[in-house]
């Protein structure tokens, strides 16, 4: 990495000195792992702050999703979308289930209601929405669609910490909530993830299964992994925790930069706030049309390259399309995502991104445009 390269995102910190402050007392416990007074305390600060009825940490978000799965004890198949991280698919698939891709709406990306209830059959148990960028699905629908089923709702929901719909927490919503801090996310804990839900019983199975499935000293009750939270990264969770409000109002800034800057160029498409939502700014993706912007998405991506600006395809390509699945799914099943997967592009964002670097990558666009 060249010293002057703009990254698609950079990882918040707080002050050196905060974080060695809220490690200080692990040297004297020695207590590192197994929920000590770290994890203790960032789970009920995420708690308040996510306005959740219960949180339970995790070692990644990867490992909430997969075990969250394996909690409800799923059979068959399960409706997603493949616009999305690998993850999302791999702890489907991982569990033993099927995937059944829905296609996701070109206008906000997240999946398409209209389309659920024609890919439901006897076999589905559960559906797994992601709320894409910091974009909230439609909640009320997939509530409907599931209640008329009988399906279980989880939430992929590692692009939305800390958002609000209609006032309330989005770990609210659905069976579970699975948020990731990863150290790329709107909130890290280095490595980090979290599980929020309303069902004490589930909640108990869960917990079991971070840490190998053990009941007791002399009792082992479920066939868990391990995923539990370290010392280390409930601090660092506590400490950004703090700031994060903070962080998020500064994201909005460089996200009002974008849109003032790029709003007039035809053939691209920005990102919006949606309404009723109290967003994360967690993700600035732009979608270019190359007839109408006289310059394809790939030849963008290329020139920010040449200036060391490091933009991301993000998402592409998709799940659906992976190596792995050997051919096993058809992605023109899921026309709208095959479409922006090969035109969109997410732009550098961070809290401490100066905006004359906002100036300079949509500069950089600009020159781009009808060239
Ligand atoms: C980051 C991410 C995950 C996985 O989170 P990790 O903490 O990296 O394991 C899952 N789904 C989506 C959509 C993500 O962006």
């Amino acid at each position: 990495m060249k010293p002057n390269n703009i990254m698609v995102t950079r990882s918040s910190m707080p002050d050196m000195e905060e974080y060695v402050e809220e490690i200080r007392e692990l040297w004297e416990s020695h207590w590192l792992t197994n929920m000590g007074v770290k994890h203790r305390k960032l789970q009920e600060m995420l708690l308040e702050y996510l306005e959740a009825d219960h949180v339970e940490l995790f070692t990644n978000g990867h490992m909430a999703l997969e075990l969250t799965l394996q909690s409800m004890n799923l059979q068959g198949e399960v409706i997603t979308t493949p616009f999305t991280f690998a993850s999302t698919t791999h702890a489907i698939v991982r569990n033993g289930l099927e995937p059944v891709f829905c296609d996701i709406n070109p206008v906000d990306f997240t999946i398409d209601v209209s389309k659920i209830e024609e890919l439901v059959t006897d076999r589905t148990s559960a559906i797994v929405p992601v709320h894409i960028y910091g974009n909230i699905c439609n909640i009320e629908e997939i509530e409907r669609i599931a209640d008329k089923y009988g399906l279980k709702v989880i939430y992929d929901a590692a692009h939305a910490f800390g958002e609000k719909y209609k006032g309330k927490g989005i770990g609210t919503f659905g069976d579970a909530s699975c948020f990731s801090f990863h150290a790329t996310k709107v909130f890290n804990t280095i490595e980090g993830g979290a599980v929020c839900f309303r069902d004490k019983d589930f909640g108990r199975i869960l917990s079991g299964l971070k840490n190998f499935g053990i009941k007791g000293p002399e009792e082992v009750d479920g066939v868990g992994a391990n995923a539990k939270m370290n010392e280390f990264c409930a601090a660092m969770g506590i400490c950004n925790l703090r700031h994060i409000d903070g962080e998020i109002a500064k994201r909005g800034e460089i996200v009002g930069k974008y849109q003032e800057l790029l709003g007039d160029l035809e053939g691209i498409q920005l990102s919006m706030v949606q309404k009723d939502v109290q967003t994360n700014y967690s993700y600035f993706p732009v979608v270019i049309d190359e007839k109408l912007f006289g310059c394809s998405r790939n030849e963008v991506f290329a020139e920010l390259g040449k200036s060391g600006i490091m933009a991301r395809k993000y998402f592409y390509p998709l799940t659906n399309t992976f190596g792995c699945f050997h051919g096993k799914y058809n992605p023109d099943q899921t026309p709208n995502a095959l479409h922006i997967s090969k035109r969109v592009i997410t732009l550098p964002l961070y809290a401490d991104l100066p905006l004359e670097d906002v100036e300079r990558i949509c500069g950089i666009i600009r020159k781009n445009y009808r060239k």
